[in-house]
Formats: C-alpha cells, structure tokens, sequence
C-alpha cells in the first residue's frame, strides 16, 4: 500500500506544514506511517534556524539515501528552510532527490504526491477513520502518534518582517503574509468539525497579526476563534514582545478556552545586546508587560526562549540575563548558544569562543531548571486534567499526556485500551512527584471533554484536603 513518512525538524510552522502534507497525501490515498523503511515516499521537513539543525538535516538526507539505494523506488524529498536556503546545493550535491520544495511550495509538493499516487498501486483507502487517526512524525522524530487527530495547527499567518540580527527566517520565509480571517475562521470550523479538540494558532510573531482588510488585530482573532462550538482547548505560538499589548492580556485573561501558557521569548536580560539583536523592546518593558499579565493570568505558565554568547554580550550582559532568569522563574525555557546564520547582520560580527558559549548555556540552564521544578512542585498532590499524546518513549506501559499549562504528566495506563483512550483522552491525575522534565502520578479518571468547571466540583474535597495541609 502506498504509505509516506515525513520527519519534521524546526518550529511550529514546520509542525504545521507537516500536517498539511500529511492531509493532502491522505486524501491522495497514501496511509502515513511511523516507520520510514515501509515508506515509498520519504518527507524530511528541514530546519535552518542554526548549524545544528542544518547539519542534522543533511545526515538525516544522508541516511534515507540508503532507502533509495535498496529500493530505486521509493521516492525521497526534502522540505522547508534549508531547502529554501540551499536548494541549489542541494540539487547538484544529492541528484538522488526527486524533489526539493522551498517554504512557498508547498502546495507543489502536495501536487507530486499525487502525481506518484497511481506508482504505488490502486488500493485506494479513503475510509473516514484511516483519514482521521494517522500517526505523524514530532520535534526530530517519528513517533506514532494515535491521538494527533485531536489537535490541529492553524497557520494565521506566513514570514516575519522583524529582521532581528541573527535570526534566517525573514529570509527562508519572507516578510509577513497575514491571512484573511474568514480563512483562518472556516480553516478551525473544519478541523472541530472532523473531531479536533485543540486548536494552536500559529505563526512566527503571531500577536503581530493584522486582518489585510479590517485591521482586526491577533486578540479580535483569538475571541472570534475561542467562541466556536466544539473547541476545548485554544493556544498560540509564538508571540513577540513588542506587540504584547494591554488589549491582548485583558483577552487572555477573559477567554476560559485559552491554556493557561504563555510563551513570550525574551532572548536575554541586557539592553546593550537586546537592541543589537534589533529586538524593539528593553528589559525594563518586557518587566512591565509581564507584571500586567502576571495580573491578569496569575496562574499561567510563563515560558521563553534565550540566546547566549550572541556577538558583544560582556559577563555583565550574561550576568543581566542570569537574574532575569531568577525573577522571572520560566515555567520553561528553550535555550540556545548563539549560531552564525549566513547572510544575517550578526554572522558578520566578531565572534563569541564557543567554549564560553558552552559554559554560559549550562550556567543558564542551572538557574531556569529551578524555575522549572518549582512550577512542577506546585502540581504536587494536586489532580489535574491532561489530553492523552500515547505511551511514553521510555516506558510503553505509561501514558504521556498534556496538562493545560503543558507540561507532561506520566501515569501507568493499566489495562487502558486505545480504542477506550480515543473515546475518553482526557485524563485527571493525581501528581505524586515533581521532576525537571514534568511530572508522575496515577490516573483517577478518564472524560470525554475538558470541562475545568466540573473538574474543580468533582475535586473540591481532593483540593481543599491539599489546600489546608
Ligand atoms: N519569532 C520568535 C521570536 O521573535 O521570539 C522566534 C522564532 S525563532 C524560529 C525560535 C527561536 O530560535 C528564537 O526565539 C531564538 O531564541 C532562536 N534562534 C533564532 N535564531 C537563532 C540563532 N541564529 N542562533 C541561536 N538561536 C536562534
Ligand atoms: Fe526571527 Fe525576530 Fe522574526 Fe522572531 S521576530 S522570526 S526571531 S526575525
């Protein structure tokens, strides 16, 4: 049977180009599989956002080489912003490709697999419920994921306009396309229709966004979206500081279908450098527009993404960043040593050694880890309600699942089946114990909805027993 695996590398919006692809090969016929050896089409979905993700594209391209190599038939493509960025290299230095698609061709590559379709044969399967529950490849991986259906990106808008200085994505993506809104409206009315339960808006600064036509700003978008029938869950990513606006905390913080997570990457704790990154904010407003929200949503997991070793940053400007860090206690945190991306202002710059680098990353990693592990104590003896992702990589005989403020809580399934998981996904577990990576417990209970009213009557006594502890 005609099957496909796609491995996604990169942000959300390469997560949200996957799903695209995966949607059009399923209604090409293709069944999407976890495995990539039972694949006749092989996706890599690439990333360029540092050297690291570049260098693991290219061994992963490397690897599927050998696919090609013990069946001639299989067909082998690369996606996304290093295809963008190295589409030429790419065609002269791996022939064996059968197609490399930049970030605008998407469509272009839904149109080849179903161009191929008729190679692998006629046993078309369409039934609804193939369609639905398909696995599809995470973060590097390809981990089958039963319970994808019940989530769904929605891109409200493609590239950035902001040019901060070390940042590819202007250039692999272009500048700011914001979708009409009734697109971005009917595009979430079919995915609650179809059975999708958690919505995530995405785009690379997606609170920029701007309806072309009305000038209906990102909090316009999230009430109109929030108000659909169907949705549990609505979240968003990722947002930028400068356009963090008091209207969009008051509407965070009226909207009960929003999780309760926030993630507003600061970058560092030092004006110096955050105005050479060119990222049009100073420490002191990030301050302000977080003690607004904290306000607001003060029981909402507050996330980031920092940069260390970026070009000129002194021990004073890392210093800078360290107590940041401390105060602002980051329910989580994506850290990264400053990467050379070619053509951007930085890479020009006098460079950072990397073993200081390497050093101030796992001094940063020391302090927001204690952040991490408070927001996680606090769930101690606590029951909270999570959706189901599926077994835990370490230890099939545990579920995964994510809390509103997503952060991973693992339990023993026990004699759950997967058919009884797809009926009730949402579990209540009682947390036992805190880790730096999320949490472990047992499962008390299984629904079919999220319902946060329901769930705090039906726990008051559980609750107010840990309260008075
Ligand atoms: N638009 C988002 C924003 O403005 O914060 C970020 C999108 S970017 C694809 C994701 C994260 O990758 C950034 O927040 C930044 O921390 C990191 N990043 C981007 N370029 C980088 C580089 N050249 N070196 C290291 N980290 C980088
Ligand atoms: Fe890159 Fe800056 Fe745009 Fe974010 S805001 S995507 S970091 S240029």
């Amino acid at each position: 049977m005609a099957s496909i695996y796609i491995e996604t590398f990169g942000c959300q919006m390469n997560e949200a180009d996957s799903r695209y692809i995966a949607d059009r090969a399923a209604a090409a016929g293709y069944a999407v599989t976890g495995n990539a050896a039972e694949a006749g089409v092989v996706v890599l979905n690439t990333c360029t956002v540092r050297e690291s993700a570049e260098r693991r594209a290219y061994g992963r391209m490397a690897h599927f080489r050998a696919l090609k190599a013990a069946d001639p038939a299989v067909k082998l493509v690369v996606c996304g912003c290093l295809a963008e960025q190295d589409r030429e290299r790419m065609q002269q230095t791996a022939p064996y490709l059968d197609g490399v698609f930049g970030t605008s061709e998407l469509m272009r590559l839904g149109d080849a697999l179903e161009a191929w379709r008729p190679a692998f044969g006629d046993d078309l399967d369409l039934t609804e419920e193939r369609l639905l529950v398909r696995p599809l490849g995470g973060q590097g991986d390809c981990v089958a994921d039963a319970f994808a259906h019940l989530r769904a990106y929605v891109n409200v808008q493609r590239g950035c306009s902001y040019y901060c200085t070390y940042c590819i994505v202007p250039y692999v993506r272009g500048r700011f396309d914001n979708r009409p809104l009734a697109d971005i409206i009917t595009e979430v009315e079919r995915a609650l229709a179809r059975g999708v339960r958690e919505i995530t808006l995405v785009g690379q600064t997606v609170n920029a966004y701007k309806e072309p036509a009305t000038g209906a700003d990102f909090a316009d978008l999230l009430t109109l979206v929030a108000a659909l029938p169907g949705l549990d869950r609505l979240t968003f990513l990722t947002s930028h500081p400068k356009d963090f606006t008091a209207k969009l905390v008051r509407t965070l913080g009226s909207l009960p279908q929003l999780q309760p997570r926030f993630h507003l990457p600061v970058q560092c704790g030092s004006d110096a450098i955050l105005r050479r990154m060119n990222r049009k904010y100073s420490v002191a407003q990030y301050r302000e527009k977080i003690a607004l929200f904290r306000e607001r949503c003060g029981d909402w997991a507050l996330t980031t993404d920092l940069i260390v070793a970026f070009p000129g940053e002194s021990d004073d400007d890392f210093g800078a960043t360290l107590e940041l860090c401390e105060e602002m206690a980051f329910a989580q945190a994506f850290m990264f040593v400053y990467s050379p991306r070619r053509g951007t202002p930085a890479a020009r710059w006098e460079q950072i050694a990397p073993d200081v680098g390497n050093a101030r990353l796992r001094a940063l990693a020391a302090t927001v880890d204690r952040g991490v592990r408070a927001w996680h104590q606090r769930k101690r003896g606590r029951i909270v309600r999570a959706l189901v992702q599926g077994p835990s990589r370490k230890d099939p005989t545990k579920l995964a699942a994510k809390t509103a403020d997503n952060v991973t809580v693992v339990a023993p399934r026990g004699d759950r089946a997967e058919s009884a998981l797809i009926a009730r996904p949402w579990l209540d577990v009682r947390v036992d114990e805190a880790h730096t990576w999320g949490c472990t417990g047992e499962i008390v209970a299984a629904a079919a909805r999220f319902d946060a009213v329901a769930m705090v009557t039906q726990y008051r006594p559980t609750i107010d027993l840990i309260a008075a502890r």
